[in-house]
């Protein structure tokens, strides 16, 4: 039987330019050992819910993505995370948005998605829940990163929000072709036909207190149905919750019988383009179709399957 995995570390403006070689095998290492633990799980025959989460956890204990560890600062110099993991065999989902010292996000939206009863919990619910399931937390020193701090501390004082951006070009108004967004996520398909997507996040840059973007939003960062695909998204939070993309993907599948290419087409490189949102997806369908489909000039993601196919790309 066959399987797949998809990953993603975010999209933007991410070209040979702004890389050099060291970076370069960075990423790629990054990606490589987090697409090795979510094969280890299909390829035993484990479900795709439980490789979405092992992938999803090695990049959140990476600094270089803007998920867990590496997560990016407030408008208060705090680290606020949002994380989904969605069950495409039977609908069960699980989120949390704006926890705060949480090791790996994505284990507490399974706990959530198992244990609490609902599907999404926010700020102190999150974090009351979280103790009693002994989820593992962090000190805010683990998620102290000079690097992101810096990109808070050029425009705290500022009312800019900004996408996990390069840094090096912040003066005056942002360009939008200077956004990097460094999300997280993931998309699997079981030996048994059975699709999960999981998308993990801090946000953007000098995000308010208290502002949720699309990845935990079930349907707008996250979704996934056996029915349709697996789709997890990176880009700016708040255009990627008003045009629902991932919902907006599965229901052309679904209601006018689009491919999964097609389907991920019209939305990223059309409907969202109009909108004025910038930024791009993984998607998988059950028959091992599969895309990434993104509208910036780049987007960090990686692919391996049962067919020996294994890929890890950068750039458009
Ligand atoms: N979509 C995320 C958010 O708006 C940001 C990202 O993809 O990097 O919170």
């Amino acid at each position: 039987m066959s399987f797949s995995l998809l990953i993603h570390g975010g999209a933007g403006n991410i070209t040979p330019a702004i890389m050099n070689a060291e970076q370069e095998q960075q990423y790629s290492e990054g990606l490589k050992e987090a697409l090795d633990n979510g094969y280890e799980v299909l390829s035993k025959g484990g479900a795709s819910i439980d490789a979405v989460v092992a992938a999803i956890k090695i990049l959140e204990n990476n600094p270089l993505f803007n998920a867990g560890r590496g997560a990016v600062f407030t408008k208060k110099g705090l680290n606020e995370m949002d994380a989904a993991l969605m069950d495409g065999s039977n609908l069960a989902a699980g989120s949390i948005a704006g926890v705060r010292n949480i090791k790996n996000p994505i284990v507490l939206a399974r706990e959530v998605m198992l244990h609490s009863g609902h599907v999404l919990l926010s700020g102190s619910g999150a974090a009351e829940f979280a103790l009693n399931q002994g989820i593992e937390m962090a000190p805010d020193d683990y998620f102290f990163n000079k690097a992101r701090y810096d990109q808070w501390v050029e425009i705290r004082d500022t009312n800019y929000t900004q996408l996990d951006h390069k840094g090096d070009n912040l003066k005056g108004s942002i360009p939008a072709t200077d956004y990097k967004f460094g999300t997280v996520g993931a998309v699997a398909c079981d030996i048994h036909g059975n699709l999960a997507a999981g998308t993990s996040t801090g946000g953007m840059t000098n995000k308010r207190f208290g502002r949720i973007g699309d990845s935990p939003i079930i349907g707008a960062g996250t979704y996934a149905n056996n029915k349709t695909c697996a789709i997890s998204c990176t880009g700016h939070g708040e255009l990627f919750l008003r045009a629902v993309v991932a919902y907006d993907v599965s229901c052309l599948m679904e209601y006018k019988g689009l491919s999964l290419q097609d389907a991920c087409a019209v939305v990223i490189k059309d409907k969202l383009v109009k909108l004025g949102g910038e930024g791009g997806l993984i998607a998988l369908d059950a028959n091992g179709n599969y895309d990434f489909c993104f509208n910036s000039t780049g987007m960090y993601r990686g692919m391996r399957n049962s067919e020996g196919k294994e890929m890890v790309a950068f750039y458009g």
